[in-house]
């Protein structure tokens, strides 16, 4: 063992390999708390050269390797077992924006570099990276392409996957594929680097990306609207998108009970309608034109939808301010949650024209099976993504409500796929859902990842335990 920490120190420095367990339990648990791993050592390289020595010594020893970037992974994928044998391979420090080309439209970025420097960097080349989400201030690009990211911008940009042109990538045996390209148009045959995307770090290290960049958007217009119900919202996308086209960036579904979880645990929270409604979407337009063009659009939208009836009730923001007020009811649901007590959490996706119905369908069964659940629906509509989490009934015994956390998941998972549907919409499998998608895929499907996990990686020493 000490040998090996030796040779780990020769290759990225005594500073870069961390052991002492005070030290390493931070890279050693899940941004949930829920997993809790034991690693031989925390390994922080600086370079593509470093990361390809790293993983050659540990196909040599045998070594297994689970990659890290910010940990912000909400399924234990980036968390180590608990044997003592395996090593976390943190990337944070290969940090770099390593070139952008304004006319190609393209930035190239190490794996390390945190969501929303990146951001930084292409605003500063008067350009967009789209890819938003809520953890963009500690979540690095290396594990948004690793997990294949969503977010609030899917709905007009697309997810991670859509957003890469180009990868490096270290091989699980150490060597290094280049394939930084920058190209909108290369068919010589199988697109490897989308392999790379969404497997968690199963099939080898992402060290660089070269990433789609767009015009930057001169104007903004946020609006909160009230509705009936989940039917309505999806009417409304559909009349928006209609009336406004592409320019809707975001759409966004908040039960009224979301918002109540928001505004009880925020108490500063100031919600902009006198009476409550059932269901309020946050929607977003984003224009590179004027913003007075953009706020004409919406209101004109909106009012057409107040008068046949769709919408019960709207505001649009006035400032950027009030639009950081609209955005944050929607933000602090997650941390409303955890202030509430505990819930089973969901991601799933149908197809966004059966939204709505599967909304009405399981919450019926889950009050049948599980009577007084309360339901904390919300997500990204505009993508068919929710986040569908059950809270235990109001001052319910919330240990025994957990404790059958996986019948709760299960009525809700199965009910996804009977709409066609997926039971993890962006998260990914990691250790939380590996077990659960061998009830849903085809064993066809699952015998197809494994042939191509063995061919990359036939020692198995890449993040060993995670999605397959
Ligand atoms: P990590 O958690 O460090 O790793 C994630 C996975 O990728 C692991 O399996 C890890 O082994 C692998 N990995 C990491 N880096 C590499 C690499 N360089 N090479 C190979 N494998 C690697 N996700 C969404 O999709 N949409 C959201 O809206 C969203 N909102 C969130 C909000 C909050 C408050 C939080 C805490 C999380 C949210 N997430 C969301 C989940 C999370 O932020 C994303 O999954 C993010 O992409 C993870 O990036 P990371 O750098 O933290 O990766
Ligand atoms: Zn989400």
């Amino acid at each position: 063992m000490t040998q090996i920490l030796d040779q780990l120190a020769a290759i990225v420095g005594q500073a870069a390999v961390i052991t002492d367990a005070q030290d390493a339990a931070p890279y050693a648990t899940d941004w949930r708390k829920r997993y809790f791993g034991k690693p031989l050592a925390v390994v922080k390289p600086a370079s593509t050269g470093e990361v390809a020595a790293v993983m050659r010594l540990c196909a040599q020893t045998r070594t297994a390797v689970v990659p890290q970037g910010g940990n912000t992974g909400l399924c234990g994928g980036a968390t180590p077992d608990a044997t003592g044998a395996q090593i976390v391979l943190n990337l944070s420090r290969m940090n770099r924006v390593r070139a952008v080309d304004a006319v190609n439209n393209t930035i190239t970025a190490e794996a390390g570099c945190v969501l929303a420097n990146l951001q930084q960097a292409a605003a500063e080349a008067d350009r967009l990276f789209p890819l938003s989400l809520a953890a963009e201030g500690s979540c690095e690009i290396g594990g948004n392409l690793s997990t294949n990211a969503g977010g609030t911008a899917v709905l007009r940009y697309g997810n991670a996957r859509d957003l890469v042109l180009g990868l490096e990538v270290v091989l699980p045996d150490g060597q290094v594929w280049d394939g930084l390209r920058g190209l909108r148009k290369d068919n010589t045959g199988y697109d490897l680097k989308q392999l790379f995307v969404g497997a968690e770090g199963t099939l080898g290290v992402i060290t660089a990306a070269v990433l789609k960049l767009y015009p930057r958007p001169r104007a903004r217009a946020t609006a909160l609207v009230a509705l009936e119900s989940p039917a309505r919202a999806l009417q409304l996308l559909s009349h928006i998108q209609g009336a406004c086209g592409d320019r809707l960036t975001g759409f966004e579904l908040m039960s009224a009970f979301c918002l109540a979880l928001v505004a009880k645990h925020y108490p500063a929270t100031r919600l902009p309608f006198a009476a409550a409604h059932p269901q309020y979407v946050l929607l977003e337009l984003s224009d590179t034109a004027s913003a007075a063009n953009l706020d004409a659009a919406l209101q004109e939208a909106l009012a057409e939808a107040s008068e046949s009836g769709l919408v019960l009730d709207a505001v649009v923001a006035a400032s950027e301010t009030q639009a950081a007020a609209l955005w944050a009811l929607r933000e602090n649901i997650p941390e409303a949650q955890v202030h509430e007590g505990k819930q089973v959490k969901h991601d799933i996706s149908v197809p966004i024209s059966r939204i709505a119905e599967y909304i009405a369908l399981t919450d019926a069964e889950l009050q049948r099976a599980f009577p007084g659940v309360r339901l904390v629906t919300f997500g990204h509509l505009g993508d068919g993504n929710l986040h569908y989490n059950i809270a235990p009934p109001a001052g319910g015994d919330e240990e025994a409500f957990m404790a059958r956390a996986g019948d709760v998941s299960r009525v809700v998972h199965d009910s996804a796929v009977r709409f066609s549907g997926s039971i993890s919409a962006e998260h990914g499998l990691g250790q939380y859902k590996r077990g659960e998608i061998l009830r849903y895929k085809s064993a066809l499907e699952m015998e197809l990842m494994r042939r191509i996990k063995a061919a990359l990686d036939p020692q198995g020493i890449m993040n060993p335990g995670k999605v397959l």
